[in-house]
């Protein structure tokens, strides 16, 4: 039975990498009908943005990948938010103490400060473990009743994980992770984690590891960056005599340039945000836009995603979700960074404009229009849609391409009306216009037929009539096939313009 979690901090817009992380839960998920859980990991009240919650709900909806169980649905094993479940991780932490397993401690910032200078002034770095805990202030060393009285004068204290016991155990603690095969850790650089503090708070380790527990995680996916707590929740689980989930440690998102792990830098630096949804930080007023407003598709935003550290072991670049779904394997994730690449993720959007039809698009470019106070017959705008789509990456290129289409060009190219607006133009556009009068039927072929056989009757080369054309209707020298133009543009609309034009 898979059940897996995404179990983002509330703190903020999502990163790629984290939303990457939700999709491959997601995937995995789907791939062995299990469950695809999402649980608000909102312990540290210090870094809590408040409407970062609903965005994250929102930036997963947008990307298609929805949660099967979470805040506010199929609460089976609810609440899915750390900050509702105080009392449970108090219960667990207290349990530990009684096994020995977890301690509390007293020591001030003050103390441990001295002890770090007193260890620095040795050339040795101070850590809270097995060597040193014997000799600080904690109910290890303190009698019974003096840590009963601390405790109930209300003095600040913390709970303590117990780690090995370095002198007596083997050096090492070893996993199995389903990417990075064995993975072990040396004993000798494992501290005593704080599990709980005094203000009712678990820390990250103890609520992650009590609620994989509870919530039935068999599959823990989770961003390299985590690699390094492994050891301690592996000792965390056998402390409780609880089974441990599996593994599995997504690679590092790297820059698409030199060297090192991709930033929310970066995002800003290539013009790039990497956040899927327009999202304002309430303390900061900061906007981050993102994906979706700077006219990415889901489909080619999540196949984009997919293949950042995973590949299918075949040529195939482009997936559907279902496909995704289907091929999907932990195994062929790659224990290397990935580098994201912004134009590999533009090509994406590309090929799904061409996979996208006409219809769909033209729907996106409607609204656009309207803003622009441009009504048009839906199949018109779909008839543009299908003549510029294949020069257009995003829709919100779609106007800087067709704004002829809709509006008399304003401007004309001044280059190329000096290059192509000769002495005699004028004159031979306006014998053009009875020539296009008369065409009865006045379709893209016909008008061809019909203007290049006058041109070719005048003896003139075609550049002569073809580039004023262009210029009357469009303003430049830029568009589809000429007379599909004129053909949208209708007769009378194609003479005003040559009309403006020789003004
Ligand atoms: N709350 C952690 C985060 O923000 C979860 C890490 C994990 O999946 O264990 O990424």
């Amino acid at each position: 039975n898979v059940r897996v979690r995404f179990a983002p901090s509330p703190t903020g817009p999502l990163h790629i990498g984290g939303v990457r992380t939700a999709l491959f839960n997601y995937l995995f998920a789907k791939k062995h009908n299990g469950t695809f859980i999402l649980r608000i990991e909102d312990t540290d009240q210090t870094r809590y943005v408040k409407n970062a919650e609903q965005y994250i709900i929102d930036a997963l909806n947008w990307c298609n990948i929805p949660f099967d169980e979470g805040p506010n649905k199929n609460e089976k094993f609810g609440p899915y938010r750390q900050s509702e479940r105080k009392e449970i991780y108090k219960k667990y932490a207290e349990e530990l103490i009684t096994k020995g397993k977890a301690y509390y401690a007293f020591d001030t910032a003050e103390e441990l400060d001295f002890h770090r200078k007193n260890h620095e002034e040795k050339g040795k770095t101070f850590i809270y473990n097995w060597h040193n805990r014997e000799k600080l202030t904690n109910s290890l060393t303190l009698s019974k009743e003096e840590v009963e009285k601390r405790i109930s004068n209300g003095e600040k204290y913390v709970v303590r994980f117990k780690m090995y016991n370095q002198k007596k155990d083997v050096e090492t603690i070893n996993a199995i992770d389903i990417i990075r095969g064995n993975v072990s850790f040396k004993k000798e650089i494992l501290d005593d984690k704080i599990l709980f503090k005094s203000d009712g708070m678990p820390t990250y380790h103890l609520a992650n590891i009590v609620d994989d527990h509870l919530m039935e995680i068999s599959h823990v996916i989770r961003g390299e960056e985590w690699l390094p707590s492994l050891p301690l929740h592996i000792a965390l689980y056998e402390a409780f005599e609880w089974e441990i989930p599996k593994f599995a440690h997504l690679p590092l998102i790297l820059k698409p340039v030199g060297k090192g792990k991709l930033s929310k830098r970066d995002g800003d630096k290539l013009g790039f945000p990497v956040f899927p949804l327009e999202y304002k930080n309430e303390a900061t007023k900061e906007i981050s836009r993102g994906y979706k407003e700077d006219g990415y598709f889901t489909e080619a935003f999540i196949n984009m995603l997919a293949l950042l550290g995973w590949n299918p072991g075949t040529e195939q670049e482009l997936f559907t979700l279902e496909e995704l779904s289907q091929t999907f394997s932990l195994e062929r994730v790659s224990k290397s960074g990935a580098k994201f690449s912004p134009d590999k993720t533009k090509w994406f959007n590309q090929q799904y404009m061409m996979l996208k039809s006409n219809e769909e698009l033209a729907k996106s470019y409607k609204v656009i229009l309207s803003e622009k106070g441009i009504s048009k017959d839906f199949n018109y705008i779909t008839k543009v849609v299908s003549l510029i789509k294949e020069r257009a990456t995003f829709v919100t290129d779609f106007w800087e391409l067709s704004d002829y289409f809709f509006q008399t060009p304003v401007n004309y190219d001044v280059k190329a009306s000096k290059k192509n607006w000769k002495e005699d133009t004028s004159s031979l556009m306006n014998e053009l216009i009875p020539v296009l009068e008369k065409i009865e039927d006045f379709n893209s072929q016909n008008i061809e037929t019909i203007v290049k056989d006058w041109i070719t009757s005048k003896e003139i080369g075609f550049g002569k009539i073809m580039q004023p054309f262009r210029l009357s209707l469009v303003g430049a020298m830029k568009g589809p096939h000429l007379f599909d133009i004129a053909e949208m543009l209708g007769k009378q609309a194609t003479i005003n313009r040559i009309n403006k034009a020789i003004e």
